[in-house]
């Protein structure tokens, strides 16, 4: 039997809330809605949903506690829709459990790309960097995990021993958007302290390596106050 994909909306701005369901309906989801957070939660807890799309500004609760109570007894994705730019709201939903967030007003080729990433890596044994991945393919850019080889246009690209354990962690995480805390902590310990500059640093060698124009990437992305984000694998 053939299950559709299931995805919960909560939403209280009608238009949106409109808007995502026929988008979700036409590539072959199946919807459920809820206007409050009220509702949400119900039905995260009574249908199951495959996905979760939350909106953070709700009329009844704030979505940041819907995504705390789900995170005490589910990992299903959520990802964040937010109209506020506010970089530390999009972290504080990061750091409280939410897979990935999305910008309003986003297009619909956008919203799919976030959903299919969010649900590749709920598919994942193991949420941490086991890979089942042995390369990452995007564009004239390989990276081979087992190797630890990357190659850009056929030609290898030589990266320091931090580099390339930056560039291999958004690699395995391609698509979604890794906060510069989750970055520093990954690679040099949750006792790092400050490293923000350092990791500017090697981000701008990084980019003078693989990027044709630094100023303008196409691989690796940077998402204003936040974190990174690299171009999704194509395989
Ligand atoms: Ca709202």
């Amino acid at each position: 039997m053939y299950h559709k994909i299931s995805i919960l909306v909560i939403e209280d701005e009608k238009s949106i809330c409109d808007f995502i369901s026929r988008t979700l309906e036409l590539n072959d989801y199946k919807v459920m809605t809820a206007n409050t957070g009220k509702d949400g939660l119900a039905i995260i807890t009574s249908q199951l949903p495959d996905l979760v799309l939350l909106d953070l500004g709700l009329p009844d609760m704030d979505g940041m506690d819907i995504i705390r109570q789900t995170r005490e007894w589910s990992s299903m994705p959520i990802i964040v829709i937010s109209a506020r730019t506010q970089e530390k709201e999009k972290v504080n939903a990061l750091d409280v459990g939410a897979d990935d967030y999305i910008t309003k007003p986003f297009g619909t080729s956008e919203l799919m790309a976030r959903i299919r990433t969010a649900m590749r890596h709920s598919n994942k044994i193991g949420s941490n960097n086991q890979l089942i991945t042995k390369e990452y393919r995007a564009k004239d850019l390989r990276v081979d995990f087992d190797k630890r080889r990357i190659t850009l246009d056929g030609n290898e690209v030589h990266l320091t021993r931090v580099e390339y354990k930056i560039v291999s962690i958004l690699a395995q995480n391609s698509g979604r958007v890794i906060t510069y805390d989750a970055l520093i902590n990954e690679i040099w310990g949750p006792y790092a302290g400050d490293n923000n500059r350092i990791l500017r640093v090697n981000m701008a060698n990084i980019r003078r390596k693989l990027e044709k124009n630094p100023a303008e990437p196409e691989y690796i992305f940077t998402e204003l106050g936040v974190g990174y984000r690299m171009l999704e694998d194509e395989g």
